[in-house]
């Protein structure tokens, strides 16, 4: 059962930090023609010892209100860059929370923990959601370059969610677009069907990667594959799975020997 918010105070947060109670999941991604894993997210778990456990977007609303965001998601990209050095070839996506990507230092921080932890930038995306670059597209458009010229790549996370400002895809140099998973559950309605066509024409267009998230049935993972997009990510092929299970996952999508 998720504990209540309410119940999360700035002790509490440092102490799960402390006591290993929070964790961090893998969800791969996979190439358009589910042949194979392109990548995986890495997302914040914490479980309480009472066998409970706070849901991420909680726990990270939290972390934002008490000034401990930028540990948090550090906490989360160290880990995850430490496991997945053991998945050669592999893209490891973080997400980032607004407050984060926004401090002056972020970059800097990115690049410390690949340093410390041997992880090639190069594999590293950092995901973010609209509203990172709502208030000041030109701090994020900067921050995206700088992430760029240390090597790693960005995502725009949840697209089709928030303004959808078409302004932010012209401007910003996002390398691949992750379309939310309200637009993926609508197929086939004939409404959602045509919004999708068009979001995954108009991202291919400006020469960004498209991801769709959320897919859970073969119908959405053959739409959304002839539609044109890059990369699938759902429950169709897994759900978000703990470190020690990831290299099992990836040896089934390994090309067999003749
Ligand atoms: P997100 O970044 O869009 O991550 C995808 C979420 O969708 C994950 O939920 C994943 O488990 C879920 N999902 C993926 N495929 C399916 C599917 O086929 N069906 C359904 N029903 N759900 C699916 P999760 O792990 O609960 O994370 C929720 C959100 O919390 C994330 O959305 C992200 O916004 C935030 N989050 C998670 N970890 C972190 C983190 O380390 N840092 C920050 N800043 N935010 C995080
Ligand atoms: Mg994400
Ligand atoms: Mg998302």
């Amino acid at each position: 059962m998720a504990a209540l918010a309410s119940t999360i105070s700035r002790p509490n947060l440092l102490q799960a930090i402390d006591r290993n109670e929070l964790s961090v999941a893998f969800q791969p991604q996979l190439t358009a023609d589910g042949q194979s894993v392109a990548s995986v997210e890495a997302l914040l778990r914490w479980r309480l010892p009472d066998g409970g456990f706070i849901s991420p977007e909680i726990a990270v609303a939290h972390a934002e209100r008490e000034g401990l965001i930028d540990m948090v998601g550090l906490y989360v990209l160290q880990q995850a860059c430490t496991a997945a050095r053991a998945w050669p070839g592999l893209v490891l996506a973080v997400n980032i929370s607004p407050t984060h990507f926004a401090k002056p230092g972020f970059v800097d921080d990115v690049a410390r923990v690949l340093d410390a932890t041997w992880f090639p930038a190069n594999r590293l995306e950092i995901e973010i959601v609209e509203s990172a670059a709502f208030d000041d597209p030109d701090h994020a458009s900067r921050q995206i370059e700088r992430l760029h010229a240390i090597g790693a790549r960005v995502a725009m996370d949840d697209f089709g969610t928030g303004y959808s400002s078409l302004s932010l895809l012209q401007r910003l140099p996002f390398d691949k677009v992750k379309i939310d998973k309200s637009f993926v559950d609508g197929i086939p309605a004939t409404r959602s069907v045509a919004i999708l066509h068009a979001m995954i024409a108009l991202v291919r267009a400006l020469g960004m990667k498209v991801t769709a998230e959320g897919v859970e049935t073969v119908e959405q993972q053959r739409f959304l594959k002839a539609a044109g997009c890059h990369y699938l990510q759902g429950f169709l092929y897994a759900r978000p799975l703990p470190a020690e299970s990831v290299p099992a996952f990836l040896d089934k999508y390994r090309p067999k020997p003749r």
